[in-house]
C-alpha cells in the first residue's frame, strides 16, 4: 500500500492535469447542461481521457431523456409600482405569458405554506430559493416548487439568497413525470430566478400593497439523449465486487459547473489515472464514472444504478462513493457523509483516515439531492466525498446554480488534495478484507426514509419518473 500512496500522491501532487482539463471543460466544451450538444461533447472528451489515462473497458452508456432549451424572460412588476426586473426562466419552465397579483411567502418552508394557504391559489409565490447553512437541511427548491403547485399557485419566483446579482436556477419537474410527450415533461406552472438584489427590491416593493406582477417567458422541451462516462481499474482476486466513484459532469446553462460539479468529476478522474496502473493489483474492481444529467433529476446514477440489478448482471456493487462537490475550495477540507449503517461507516471511513495520517471529519446525513441518491434507495450503501467550499459565508448553493460557478473558484491544490484522497481511499477499499455497510431491502429503506420523514421519495422521486425508460 506503501508504494501505491507513494506513486499516487507524487503523480497527483507533481501535475497540474486535472486543473488544465477543468479549463477545457469549462471554458471550451461550456456549460454541459443535460441532453445538450455541449453535454455530448464533455462525454465524448472525458471518454478519450478515460482511454488516455489507461483505464480499462472504457464506455459510454447512452439513455434517452428530456432535454431543455433556454428562451427569452421578462419579468416586471404592474402594481404597486411599475418596474421590470432581470429574471431567468429555470429548466423545464414552458412558454407562458401571464399576469397575476404576487404572493410573498418568504423562505417558503412547509408552515409558511400553510399559515397562507387558499390565500396562495391564482397567485405568483414570491420565494427564497434555498437558505441553508452549512450542517442545515431545510427545504430544497423542488420542495418549495412543489407548494407551489399543491397549493394552486400560477407560477413561482426563486429568489437567489447570495448577494451579487446573480441569479438562481435549478431544475423543476414535469407535470406528469412518468408520461412520454414534451407536455408531459413541461413543469406545470413556471419557475422563475432572480438575483438576491432583484428579490428585495420586489419584496419592498410589494409592501407598499396589493402586488401584481407579468411574466412572459418562451422555452422549450424535446427528447434528446444523454450518457454515463465509465472506464474501470479491474480487480485480482474479487474483480466482480464493484466500488464506484463518480462525480456529474453535467451543468447547468447559465454556467460552465466549475464546483458543481466539474471539480468532483475530475476529483474522479484523476484518481483513476494514479490508479491506473494498478490494474490487476488490487482485489476489487474500482469504476470510476462520470454521470450526466444529475441536474435535471439525478437521470445518469437512476440509469447506472439500474445496471447492478440486472438477472445478466455478475457484478455486486459494494459501495457507491458520490464526488459531488470534491475538489472545492483551497483544499484540506474534505469531508465524507455516511448514509445507513451509520456508526460501523463511521468508524471504518475514522479508522482509514487514521491509516492515512491524513483525518477528515466523518458525519451522517441523507440527502435526497445528488447522485447516491438511487444506490440508496436501491438499497446499496453509498457515502458522499465532498469539500467544503471556501467561499465562506455564503448559504444555500453559494455560487453553485449561478453565473458565477466558473473556473477561478476552483484551484489547482483543492483538485489535487481530494483526488489524492480518494485514490488512497479507494486502494484501500479495494483491497480491504471487509468493507462497512450492507445491502438493505426495500423494507429497510422504507424504515430509513421514514425516521427522516423522507418516505415520499421511495415512491415519487421526480428524477426516476423523469428517464425515459
Ligand atoms: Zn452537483
Amino acid at each position: 500500500m506503501q508504494k501505491i500512496d507513494r506513486h499516487v500522491i507524487g503523480e497527483i501532487w507533481t501535475s497540474d492535469v486535472a486543473y488544465q482539463s477543468l479549463k477545457h471543460l469549462c471554458d471550451d466544451i461550456g456549460h454541459r447542461f443535460g441532453g445538450s450538444d455541449s453535454e455530448h461533447n464533455g462525454a465524448a472528451w472525458l471518454e478519450n481521457k478515460m482511454r488516455e489515462y489507461g483505464l480499462q473497458n472504457v464506455h459510454r452508456e447512452e439513455f434517452a431523456m428530456y432535454s431543455w432549451e433556454r428562451g427569452e424572460c421578462f419579468l416586471a412588476m404592474t402594481e404597486p409600482v411599475e418596474r421590470s426586473f432581470s429574471a431567468i426562466a429555470m429548466p423545464y419552465t414552458g412558454s407562458v405569458n401571464l399576469e397575476g397579483a404576487l404572493i410573498d411567502v418568504g423562505e417558503g418552508e412547509a408552515p409558511d405554506f400553510e399559515r397562507l394557504g387558499d390565500a396562495i391559489r391564482g397567485k405568483i409565490v414570491l420565494t427564497d430559493a434555498e437558505t441553508n447553512r452549512p450542517g442545515q437541511t431545510k427545504s430544497h427548491r423542488t420542495d418549495k416548487y412543489r407548494r407551489a403547485v399543491e397549493y394552486g399557485a400560477v407560477a413561482a419566483i426563486f429568489i437567489n439568497q447570495n448577494p451579487g446579482l446573480l441569479h438562481i436556477t435549478g431544475a423543476l419537474y414535469g407535470r406528469n413525470p412518468g408520461g412520454d410527450t414534451v407536455e408531459d415533461h413541461t413543469a406545470a406552472i413556471p419557475g422563475i430566478g432572480v438575483s438576491f438584489e432583484a428579490g428585495m427590491a420586489i419584496r419592498r416593493l410589494a409592501e407598499r400593497g396589493s402586488p401584481k406582477m407579468r411574466l412572459r417567458t418562451k422555452n422549450a422541451v424535446y427528447r434528446s439523449t444523454s450518457s454515463n462516462v465509465v472506464g474501470d481499474i479491474p480487480g485480482s482476486e474479487k474483480p466482480d465486487e464493484v466500488i464506484v466513484f463518480g462525480g456529474h459532469y453535467d451543468g447547468h446553462d447559465i454556467a460552465p459547473g466549475a464546483t458543481d460539479d466539474t471539480a468532483g468529476t475530475l476529483t474522479g478522474l484523476e484518481a483513476g489515472r494514479a490508479l491506473a496502473p494498478f490494474a490487476g493489483q488490487l482485489k476489487r474492481t474500482i469504476r470510476i464514472v462520470c454521470f450526466g444529467c444529475e441536474e435535471i433529476g439525478l437521470l445518469g446514477s437512476w440509469n447506472h444504478c439500474d445496471q447492478y440489478g440486472k438477472p445478466e448482471s455478475t457484478e455486486t456493487l459494494k459501495l457507491m462513493v458520490n464526488l459531488d462537490g470534491a475538489g472545492r475550495g483551497k483544499g484540506g477540507m474534505e469531508q465524507v457523509i455516511v448514509t445507513g449503517d451509520e456508526s460501523e461507516m463511521i468508524t471504518y471511513f475514522e479508522k482509514l483516515g487514521d491509516d492515512l495520517t491524513y483525518n477528515f471529519p466523518v458525519t451522517s446525513g441523507l440527502s435526497a439531492h445528488s447522485d447516491h441518491f438511487p444506490y440508496f434507495l436501491a438499497g446499496y450503501p453509498s457515502v458522499t466525498l465532498r469539500s467544503q467550499d471556501a467561499t465562506a459565508g455564503m448559504i444555500g448553493r453559494g455560487y453553485g446554480h449561478t453565473e458565477a460557478d466558473t473556473v477561478d473558484k476552483v484551484t489547482i491544490r483543492g483538485l489535487q488534495m481530494s483526488a489524492v484522497l480518494v485514490a488512497r481511499l479507494a486502494a484501500r477499499m479495494a483491497d480491504d478484507d471487509s468493507l462497512p455497510g450492507s445491502p438493505k431491502t426495500q423494507e429497510e429503506v422504507r424504515e430509513i426514509l421514514a425516521s427522516k420523514e423522507m418516505d415520499h421519495f421511495l415512491d415519487h422521486h421526480w428524477g426516476r419518473a423523469n428517464r425515459v425508460l
